[in-house]
């Protein structure tokens, strides 16, 4: 771009290079972009050459004409000349920024990702974007504020209202128009009219979880601590496993490293699963970063996402704190990535592009010459072989802050409790311990990975199960809404008065959800305040933050919820917590159904005791020799991770070989399973000629047949060795409208 004269007027002469370019002043002096159209379909997923003004730049978001209407495209590249003939050539309209949403790295790992997953580039490069931006539905933020102007006027001492409002100011330096109307009312004009404020209109940022303004000093590293912190900065190896147990102080490690990154003036990304489920970290971060953090996830408002990603793009934030999709923060000059709970299933994208976060997050790494963390008390198997094998740092922090000790796990074996004549849902130890546990005024976790009243209404006399009509499930009865519940589509229906099948009343609730332990505390409890935490009582924004900052403020004794429970949380007064069904996940059609229930059994056996108070946990169980169950109840992950390993050695399952699935969806079951047909056929090719390479090929129904309407086919495959993989993809790759055919790699969903 050296040398060529400014063109302006590229942000709003449409009309010169609406004629082909024909109107355009000087081609020869213009350059060439080369777009893709933000259009997710592989016609279309090409470079477009376009001329363009020389302000715009590489990233850029622009408005170009296509196929007869104007669509928004992202500028690859630029360059000199294009090998289209120059009266073919079209131009770009105008910039829809006037900088580069998408910088350098992010357009090259859209790239990377596109050809990985074999998805339109369009798709890959929408995932480092807010959607407020594509929708353009949100835009920066003014506000009016007002300050004091010297001299004042005098005032009379009888304007107590104005009066108060001038020492206001005066405290605060100035206000917010909004704020001070509520506050003053009437005053704030009296005192304009007097000419006694400036008002200023302002960029304003909509900052989310203002409430938390702590500071907090940086903490003096305990040994093990400060060793992690050296061994991580000096090895060679890009990835570091920092493999603590529950309480061993991770949370300060990655805040440590933060901190050295910040001072070399560079930024961070710091991933955890599901950042509005853990407010304390939020608290922990903006109390040591203040604003210079910024925080990206579902559950902010879209005025709020769209600024903390700009402060982001701008360089005034410098952190990016999010869920997994905070991986794709607008961030340059990365100097460090964190993904804490690397073992969470929610690090896997469930829509197109399916990436998995580690992945990106490598590249992102690699691209930027820095560091990237994983942590966890319970790593995935994967995870820890490639650590033990080598390939990753591996740092272990075996013993709690101040050597606290494990809470203790009393195993309880819930059949013979059916047996002493105890149908209920809560064991006797498990009373006995509550009760106490109440008594001394302390705080109980229970945890139950089921909402809703009961599990399903049976009839008794004919076996009538409710099920969804869009989905090929069971329906969950709620007792708050008293509504028959579909939890894969949310769908509701009344409770029948009587089973719709033969007229009988004797319905049954079989199962048992967080609801109804609920009411089963209140009868055996009355004086405990219990709140609810799943995902019934937690919409909202906020709608997290609100239950767990009252039981942390120790406004409530009893906490029962599903998994959202058992996350990073850190309640002080918590003594106990009940694993009220153990087995639940144990037996999930799934290899990873071992790993799952025991990260599942230590991380909400990790929220007992973590303060000075020793802690315990009571586990229920129908399956009490279970060596899964053994394993974590003696927190013993070397040993559950000996033995998980040689089985799927093995039986040859993941890491030792690959899972794939090809699922092929859609309304109309002829047109889905001629889709299946098609896709089985042409993988069936690869199969017989890669014989070697295929531990399990076959199609079949989803677990789940439908889902909202849907009928879900699969052709399931395990893969020995995955230079096949690639192939998979091509061949899996099939356009039939109505009909939706993805690769999943090792899902961590079978249904
Ligand atoms: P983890 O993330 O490994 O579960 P946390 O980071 O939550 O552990 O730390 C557990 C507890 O120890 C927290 O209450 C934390 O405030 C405290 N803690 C961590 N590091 C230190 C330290 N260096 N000195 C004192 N207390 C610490
Ligand atoms: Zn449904």
């Amino acid at each position: 771009m050296k040398g060529r004269p400014a063109f302006r007027g590229v942000f709003c002469a449409k009309a010169n290079f609406e004629k082909g370019g024909g109107g355009f002043p000087q081609v020869g002096m213009a350059q060439i972009a080369e777009v893709i159209v933000d259009i997710a379909h592989s016609d279309v997923d090409k470079i477009f050459d376009y001329i363009a003004a020389d302000t715009v730049r590489a990233g850029m978001r622009v408005a170009v004409p296509f196929a007869r209407t104007v669509t928004t495209g992202f500028v690859m590249r630029v360059k000199e000349h294009s090998d289209v003939p120059p009266e073919k050539l079209k131009a770009v309209l105008r910039a829809e920024e006037e900088f580069p949403a998408l910088t350098e790295e992010a357009l090259s790992l859209a790239q990377k990702i596109a050809a990985r997953y074999r998805v339109p580039l369009a798709l890959c490069l929408r995932l480092f974007l807010p959607a407020e931006m594509r929708s353009g539905k949100v835009g920066e933020l003014y506000k009016t504020y007002y300050s004091l102007r010297e001299p004042l006027p005098e005032i009379s001492p009888r304007a107590r209202a104005q009066l108060a409002l001038i020492a206001y100011l005066e405290e605060r330096g100035e206000e917010e128009s909004a704020v001070l109307h509520q506050k003053f009312g009437g005053a704030v004009k009296a005192l304009e009219e007097k000419g006694a404020l400036n008002i200023e209109k302002r960029r304003a940022f909509r900052a989310p979880y203002r409430d938390i303004e702590e500071h907090e000093p940086e903490r003096e590293l305990t040994v093990a601590q400060a060793h992690a912190v050296e061994t991580i900065v000096n090895t060679e190896k890009t990835v570091s496993l920092l493999h603590g147990v529950t309480g061993s102080g991770k949370t300060e490690i990655y805040l440590n490293l933060i901190a050295r990154q910040l001072a070399l003036h560079k930024t961070a990304i710091f991933l955890v699963p599901e950042i509005s489920l853990t407010p304390q970290m939020l608290r922990q971060l903006r109390a040591r970063f203040g604003s210079s953090a910024a925080i990206l996830h579902s559950g902010l408002s879209a005025g709020e996402r769209f600024d903390e990603w700009m402060r982001l793009r701008e360089g005034t934030a410098r952190i990016a704190i999010g869920a997994r999709s905070a991986i794709f923060a607008p961030l340059e000059n990365v100097g460090i990535i964190v993904i804490d709970e690397e073992h969470d299933g929610s690090y896997t994208s469930e829509s197109s592009p399916r990436y998995t976060t580690f992945d990106i997050a490598y590249f992102r790494a690699r691209h930027n010459g820095c560091k990237l963390v994983l942590g966890s008390a319970t790593p995935s198997v994967e995870t820890y072989r490639r650590a033990k094998e080598g390939e990753f740092e591996l740092i272990t922090l075996p013993d709690r802050i101040n050597a606290r000790p494990m809470p203790a796990v009393s195993i309880v074996d819930m059949r013979r409790e059916l047996k002493r004549g105890n149908a209920s849902c809560f064991s006797a130890l498990l009373q006995e311990k509550l009760s106490s546990c109440l008594a001394e005024g302390n705080q109980a976790i229970l945890f139950l990975n089921r909402r809703g009243y009961s599990q399903t209404v049976v009839c008794r006399d004919c076996g009538y199960v409710a099920k969804c009509e869009n989905c090929d499930v069971s329906l969950t009865y709620h007792k708050d809404e008293n509504l028959l519940k579909c939890h894969y589509c949310g769908a509701g229906y009344r409770m029948p008065p009587a089973c719709p099948d033969c007229g009988g009343t004797h319905l049954i609730y079989a199962g048992t959800g967080t609801q109804r332990v609920v009411d089963g505390l209140r009868k055996l409890y009355p004086k405990a305040r219990i709140l609810r935490m799943d995902q019934d009582t937690t919409s909202g924004k906020e709608g997290h933050y609100k239950i767990l900052k009252q039981f942390s403020e120790h406004r409530a004794d009893l906490l029962v919820g599903t998994q959202m429970v058992a996350k990073g949380h850190d309640f002080p007064s918590v003594t106990l917590v009940g694993i009220l069904d153990a087995d639940m996940s144990l037996h999930f059609p799934d290899y990873r159904s071992g790993e799952r229930t025991f990260q599942l059994v230590t991380q909400v056996a990790g929220r007992s005791g973590r303060a000075e108070m020793p802690g315990e946990v009571v586990l229920q169980t129908y399956d009490p020799e279970n060596y899964i169950l053994r394993f974590a109840a003696k927190y013993d992950y070397e040993g559950f991770y000996a033995h998980e390993i040689g089985m799927r050695a093995a039986t040859l399952f993941p890491p030792f070989a690959k899972i794939v699935r090809v699922m092929v969806t859609g309304e109309d079951e002829k047109e889905t399973l001629e889709a299946l047909r098609e896709v089985y056929g042409r993988l069936q090719e690869l199969y017989a000629q890669n014989r070697e390479k295929f531990l399990f090929f076959n199609r079949m129904h989803s677990p789940v047949k439908r889902i909202q309407n849907k009928f879900r086919y699969q052709v399931l495959m395990r893969l020995a060795d995955s230079s096949v993989l690639k192939e998979v993809y091509e061949r899996a790759e099939l356009h039939t409208k109505g009909v939706l055919v993805y690769v999943e790699e090792n899902p961590s969903n079978l249904s």
